[in-house]
């Protein structure tokens, strides 16, 4: 098939970037050095970026994870066009594509299907998106936002304000101009890019998939790392909808933690989560599928498949009875006409129901790492 043609404008601005990145950059930190202020704003400005993309353009546009006071989205819509990565809008639009074709080959503008370069990059750099380029339906909401179309009308200029504007304040205000342009706008721009580009690529390459094995999202916490807690892929493709990526207290996700302070300070609300009964049914049928699939393979393996089903089934009646409880126990401690003994009776049951859960949890995970490594079972 013929490919379409050439996006120049596109394709020149990320090469002439890429390439001006890796060698100007280093050539004049040998030949002039960078000072400490060039590298605190390199990193400000990364962050600054990353989290408008992360926190703002995907967590709060493209998937209406929590409401912002409109200072927020200001700053998140200034942010966006410093990052360069189309108006939040355009990206919103890209994006509820990308989750309702996931790895569709023609429908998802960036298919990991496609291969790496093409979810990474070269989905950019030729007219594949031609057809549906200003079509806006699935971003009606969007459209009645006022910073949204405001930013999408005045995007280009903003993109070049804030990308010659910031770096250079920044160098008039702590010194060295040049150095500030080169790391806190150059460097900053190229990397928070190409990270924000991972999470299309890599993200949908490397990784476990401990939620789904419909689509290929990964969860990988080393690209979290780079991606402002984005890396946690197969999470946020079932659960798109929970401001959370990495759901865990220990998972590297700034983007959650900044969402969590915002909200704590009275300027984020309408947090949506997951509850955790979900995930954890959406994690039992996952690891099922993924042992079944071994199991099928092999011959007379019917045995097997029985016992697996029957711990299936007793893992979730255990997970749906202990969250019965659980809503049950918070209900009664927020009602405080609740005799005690009952309360106390309640909590009981509860922790026994924990401890079965848990126990069950143990068991059904030792059982399918027996059956998929092929041990014998009783
Ligand atoms: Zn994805
Ligand atoms: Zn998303």
């Amino acid at each position: 098939m013929k490919k379409p043609p050439i996006i120049w404008l596109n394709t020149l601005f990320f090469t002439i970037t890429f390439l001006a990145a890796v060698t100007i950059v280093p050539w004049y930190g040998l030949a002039y050095g960078y000072s400490s202020a060039n590298w605190i704003a390199f990193i400000a400005c990364m962050f600054y970026c990353g989290l408008s993309i992360t926190a703002g353009y995907h967590r709060l546009w493209a998937h209406k994870t929590y409401e912002t006071h409109p200072v927020i989205e200001f700053i998140f819509a200034i942010g966006g066009a410093f990052s360069i990565q189309n108006s939040a809008l355009h990206w919103s639009s890209d994006h509820r594509l990308h989750h309702g074709k996931v790895d569709d080959a023609e429908h998802d503008p960036y298919a990991a299907t496609r291969g790496f370069w093409y979810s990474h990059i070269g989905w950019m750099l030729r007219e594949y998106q031609a057809h549906r380029y200003n079509d806006y339906a699935n971003c009606r909401d969007l459209q009645k936002n006022r910073i949204v179309m405001w930013q999408h009308k005045h995007y280009l200029a903003l993109t070049l304000i804030t990308n010659f504007g910031i770096p250079l304040v920044l160098g008039l205000v702590f010194g060295n101009v040049w150095g500030m342009l080169l790391l806190a706008g150059l460097l900053r721009l190229v990397l928070s890019q190409h990270f924000t580009f991972f999470i299309n690529s890599l993200a949908h390459i490397w990784g476990s998939r401990p939620y789904t094995e419909s689509n290929t999202a990964r969860d990988n916490g080393f690209l979290a790392l780079f991606t402002y807690g984005e890396g946690y892929h197969n999470f946020h493709h079932i659960f798109a909808s929970d401001y959370r990526n990495g759901i865990r207290w220990w998972h590297y996700d700034p983007t959650k933690w900044l969402i969590k302070s915002l909200a704590f300070l009275g300027l984020a609300s309408k947090l949506r989560k997951t509850s955790q009964e979900r995930i954890e049914r959406a994690k039992a049928a996952t690891l099922m599928e993924k042992t079944k699939r071994t199991l099928l393979e092999k011959q007379d393996s019917h045995v097997q498949l029985d016992k697996l089903q029957h711990e299936y089934e007793l893992l979730l009646s255990k997970i749906q009875h202990y969250y019965k409880v659980r809503k049950r126990l918070l209900e009664m401690r927020k009602n405080k006409v609740i005799q005690q003994c009952e309360q106390s009776q309640l909590k009981k049951q509860y922790n026994d129901i924990k401890a079965s859960l848990i126990n069950q949890q143990q068991n059904w995970l030792a059982l399918n790492k027996a059956l998929i490594k092929g041990l014998a079972i009783n």
